[in-house]
């Protein structure tokens, strides 16, 4: 990754290719002229999750739009394939953050997922996806992870992916180390991608995971003996699987 690239970046939606020029208006807009004060001649990186990240420097500035003009492409894109993240939605700062991390881990898909003792069903998807494009800006991702409209746990299995395993984080102390979960899979299933269930502030209900551990594509794993809070879970986890099997060993 090269050190020259300026340390502002932004995730836009047009299509980035030489001498093009974006017409950015909005919170963009505000970010870039009102909260880091660029004018005219300021560089940035763009990145629309297509097209690599292109070098860009901003060419006309109004009071609330301004426009930036491709100068050359930086980082080709690449695919980043990741880890799956499902999780049931707890308090709206635990999501905000389990977004952000989970972005920032490399997770390529987040989906929400209501169990019995989720506390709230209401996901605000805009703002999670808001969250994940700060995120993914910030760690210099390619790629924003797609963000899903909840799914209740009862219907998970008719709409899992079958090429897909899926690791439920049970806090019970019963199920094997998750590092040993993961190299087991890794080790017969090499090019399976993955997906984690994390739970809600209360946990599985017990016949939530039995049923779900006679799933075909599920396993079960532990973090140790503490009783994490879910987003401290599902950040270990991600983690974990980064440093095992992910791209934190290339
Ligand atoms: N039922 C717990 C709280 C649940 S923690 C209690 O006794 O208070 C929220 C979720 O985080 C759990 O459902 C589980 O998915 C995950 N989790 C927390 N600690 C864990 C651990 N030690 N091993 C595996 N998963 C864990």
């Amino acid at each position: 990754m090269s050190t020259s690239l300026p340390k502002t970046r932004l995730f836009v939606a047009e299509d980035l290719g030489p001498a093009s020029v974006l017409t950015v208006g909005g919170k963009s807009a505000h970010y870039l002229l009102n909260v880091l004060r660029m004018t005219a001649g300021d560089r940035l990186t763009v990145f629309n999750g297509r097209d690599g990240e292109w070098l860009a420097a901003i060419a006309a500035a109004g009071r609330m739009r301004c426009e930036l003009a491709l100068e050359q492409r930086m980082r080709t894109q690449h695919a980043e394939p990741g880890p799956w993240l499902l999780f049931a939605p707890i308090k709206k700062t635990g999501v905000d953050f389990i977004v952000e991390k989970a972005t920032e881990l490399g997770a390529a898909h987040l989906w929400p997922v209501l169990t019995r003792r989720t506390q709230s069903g209401r996901v605000n998807l805009e703002r999670l996806q808001a969250q994940a494009i700060e995120a993914a800006e910030q760690c210099r991702r390619l790629t924003i992870p797609a963000i899903a409209a909840p799914v209740s746990l009862a219907a998970l299995p008719a709409h899992w992916p079958p090429d897909r395993r899926l690791i439920v984080l049970d806090e019970r102390g019963t199920a094997p180390p998750l590092a040993a979960v993961i190299q087991d899979g890794a080790r017969r299933h090499p090019t399976m991608p993955v997906g984690f269930l994390v739970g809600p502030e209360g946990g599985f209900t017990a016949s939530e995971l039995d049923a779900l551990t006679t799933l075909p594509f599920l396993s079960a794993a532990s973090l140790g003996p503490r009783i994490l809070r879910a987003e401290t879970a599902a950040l270990a986890a991600l983690a974990c699987w980064q440093a095992v099997a992910g791209d934190w060993g290339q």
